[in-house]
């Protein structure tokens, strides 16, 4: 792995009261040859914290869309804003479907359209490399269990009639090591079976929601995951669950780290190092705050 640095900019937790939280995902990478945007919240919260955390997001050359819902591409519309020039990396199964949740009651979480341009968008509708370092991972095959929080999650077909999403419209993109999952709703085993490279770091939601997957059987996914993938480290936090995440840790130890809104983690040749801006100056911050 070269040097490389991902900064949070959208999640459901903050350590630090300076920037705001949603339910949704923002992260952006500098690798060496490029500066990515890893989906892009609900709303236009990530140029906000962007600009509190001192990134131009100008200057992005790719965004990457992981998968259809509000809550990762809603803050799109915005983007193409700010950004004139960056390539839109997307499923046409994301831009085109309809989504809904029926957690609690039924609601949409269609990502209401931007009109994009046609020469910034790289629709992806199978696997393989799409720039130099850039892979991205498509249709991805369901081998292993799929989260069970999946349970609520439906598209809506022509005629108006739900049926259960079955996730055409979510990538993973991998580069140089790092692979960002986005909500993993396909299952974390199948993106990571599916991805043909070697993994340092998976970064993204897990969508393991608290009170679905048993103890036993959390325990024995993170067995799996730290036996199959000996050299990987696993970060996480959005649909992620807190007691979720307390049951993995417990098995994975250092090898599983919570990220949330200003969390930056920073890579060079093979030393490693994960903060968050909590660390550097905990004076101004409050503890930590779980939404
Ligand atoms: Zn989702
Ligand atoms: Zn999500």
């Amino acid at each position: 792995m070269s040097d490389m640095k991902w900064t949070v900019l959208v999640d459901n937790r903050t350590n630090n009261p300076t920037l705001q939280t949603e339910h949704g995902l923002s992260i952006f990478l500098e690798t060496e040859r490029y500066r990515i945007l890893l989906d892009t919240g609900a709303s236009d919260i990530f140029i906000r914290n962007a600009e509190r955390l001192g990134i131009d997001l100008s200057t992005v050359d790719y965004v990457f869309i992981s998968h259809g819902h509000s809550d990762h591409a809603g803050g799109l519309k915005h983007f193409i804003v700010i950004n004139k020039k960056a390539k839109i990396i997307v499923s046409p199964d994301a831009l085109s479907g309809k989504f809904f949740s029926k957690r609690r009651c039924l609601h949409s979480i269609t990502t209401a359209g931007p009109e994009i341009p046609s020469e910034r968008l790289l629709p992806i509708e199978q696997s393989g490399w799409i720039a130099d370092d850039l892979y991205v991972i498509a249709r991805i095959p369901q081998v292993h269990p799929m989260p069970k929080g999946n349970q609520y999650l439906f598209a809506q077909n022509a005629d108006g009639t739900y049926i259960p999403d079955d996730f055409r419209h979510e990538l993973a993109l991998y580069t140089d090591g790092l692979l960002f999952t986005g909500c993993a709703h396909s299952g974390l085993e199948n993106i990571l079976a599916a991805t043909p490279l070697p993994v340092n770091e998976v970064v993204g939601g897990f969508h393991l929601l608290d009170g679905h997957e048993s103890e036993d059987e959390l325990r024995e996914l993170a067995y799996r995951l730290t036996d199959s993938y000996p050299q990987t480290h696993f970060h996480t936090s959005h649909c992620t669950g807190d007691a979720v995440f307390v049951t993995l840790k417990n098995v994975m130890g250092e090898r599983l780290q919570a990220f949330s809104c200003g969390t930056f983690s920073f890579s060079q040749m093979n030393r490693s190092a994960t903060a968050s801006s909590f660390h550097l100056s905990a004076s101004l911050f409050q503890p930590f705050r779980r939404s």
